[in-house]
């Protein structure tokens, strides 16, 4: 946002103060990362005494493996986890993985999905087919004929479908059952790895979005929430699947990194993920779904909302004036002490109050208004 930004010099609970020395509440929690808010005590120590105890090594530590458990007990297929330094990398490391495992190149994902910075993923992200990019292809969120057809027309080149259960890019509406079901099927069908990316939407359910459906992916992707605020990704699936990885097994497939596995990231995420429990999911989740409420149907003509337990999304109506719409949405907000992400997601943080989150409702509606009488006005209708 800007030119120019505000530039924030801390954070503190649910609230960022500026260098002008305004506090601000933070619904943008750096993107979701901070479910448990700005510097939190615990993970404050855990990250202080990683770094007083030496913040990196070339060897592992105990805690990687004590992350990797508690992860990889609250996702039902895992068995193993392989750390990276962001979701971007653990994105990769999977389309990697997926590729030696089928001797495939393509990639299937939902048009319009964000799944990080590597060159496949804004492939995905662009949605449209790029001669350039034969290794990728996309179909439309929640099209079940559309990804019937690709797969008839791709199977048996597809390596992997990777999926964000939540897509905010593609219209943060949730993958359907069907979708899902058939995504599985036509996975097994054709020998195609499955892909869940629940870098963001893992902060939904203790065993991340995932847990709310019937369908089981071969690997899921994690960032942002494991890190507690700190540079991380993973990747989980079964022993089998993620063999390749250990530079242990017959032929394996390059997945190293100078900070992997950092004990700084490591020891943040532990710390992170022992308090936010079920009692602080349900929490969160509950202050989310009364956010929604407060917003549904209270938003001006053509403006949406969205939400799922503790992320909820406000945007403008659709068309050639999104963008500015969406830019005057979040600078109006801003003026009122809040700060949401640029698409217009909120995602809240467990040191937030039902108050804090009454009145976060309060300024979206005013924010929204504001936006929506300025078109009116622009358009020569008031
Ligand atoms: N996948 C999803 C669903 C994401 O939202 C993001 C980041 N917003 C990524 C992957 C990439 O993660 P990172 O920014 O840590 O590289």
């Amino acid at each position: 946002m800007g030119p120019p930004p505000p530039r924030i010099v801390r954070g503190r609970g649910h609230r960022v103060q500026d260098e002008h020395g305004r506090w601000l509440v933070d619904a943008n929690n750096n993107f979701a990362v901070l479910a448990l808010g700005h510097a939190n005590a615990a993970v404050t120590d855990a990250v202080s005494a990683a770094a007083r105890d030496g913040a990196c090594f070339g060897l592992p530590t105990p805690w990687e493996g004590q992350l990797a458990e508690m992860v990889v007990a609250r996702v039902s297929h895992a068995e193993q986890a392989r750390f990276t330094n962001s979701g971007t990398e653990a994105v990769m490391t999977a389309v990697r993985l997926a590729r030696a495992l089928t001797g495939r190149e393509k990639v299937l994902g939902i048009a319009g999905s964000y799944h990080g910075s590597s060159d496949v993923a804004l492939a995905i992200k662009a949605g449209v087919d790029d001669p350039t990019r034969p290794d990728v292809v996309t179909v439309p969120l929640n099209d079940v004929d559309r990804l019937e057809a690709t797969f008839a027309a791709h199977g048996s080149d597809l390596a992997l479908v990777i999926l964000d259960l939540l897509p905010n890019y593609a219209g943060f509406e949730p993958v359907t059952q069907a979708f899902l079901e058939r995504t599985r099927q036509l996975c097994d069908e054709h020998g195609t790895l499955l892909a869940f990316d629940e870098v963001i939407s893992f902060r939904l359910a203790r065993g991340g979005l995932q847990s709310t459906t019937s369908v089981t992916p071969d690997l899921t992707v994690l960032g942002k929430l494991i890190g507690g605020g700190l540079p991380i990704g993973a990747v989980l699936g079964s022993e089998h699947t993620l063999r390749p990885l250990s530079p242990l097994s017959e032929s394996p497939i390059e997945s190293s990194g100078t900070f992997t596995g950092n004990p700084v990231s490591i020891r943040a995420g532990i710390a992170c993920l022992t308090q936010y429990d079920d009692q602080q999911i349900d929490r969160l989740n509950s202050l989310g779904e009364a956010l929604l409420d407060r917003l549904v149907g209270h938003l001006p003509p053509g403006w949406t909302v969205r939400g799922v337990g503790s992320l909820v999304r406000v945007m403008p109506p659709e068309g050639e004036g999104a963008g500015p719409a969406r830019q005057a949405f979040w600078w109006a907000a801003h003026r009122r002490g809040f700060v949401l992400m640029p698409s217009g997601l909120m995602a809240l943080s467990s040191p937030m109050s039902e108050e804090v989150v009454a009145r976060l409702g309060e300024a979206v509606l005013e924010s929204a208004e504001e936006v929506a009488s300025m078109v009116r006005y622009n358009e020569g209708r008031e």
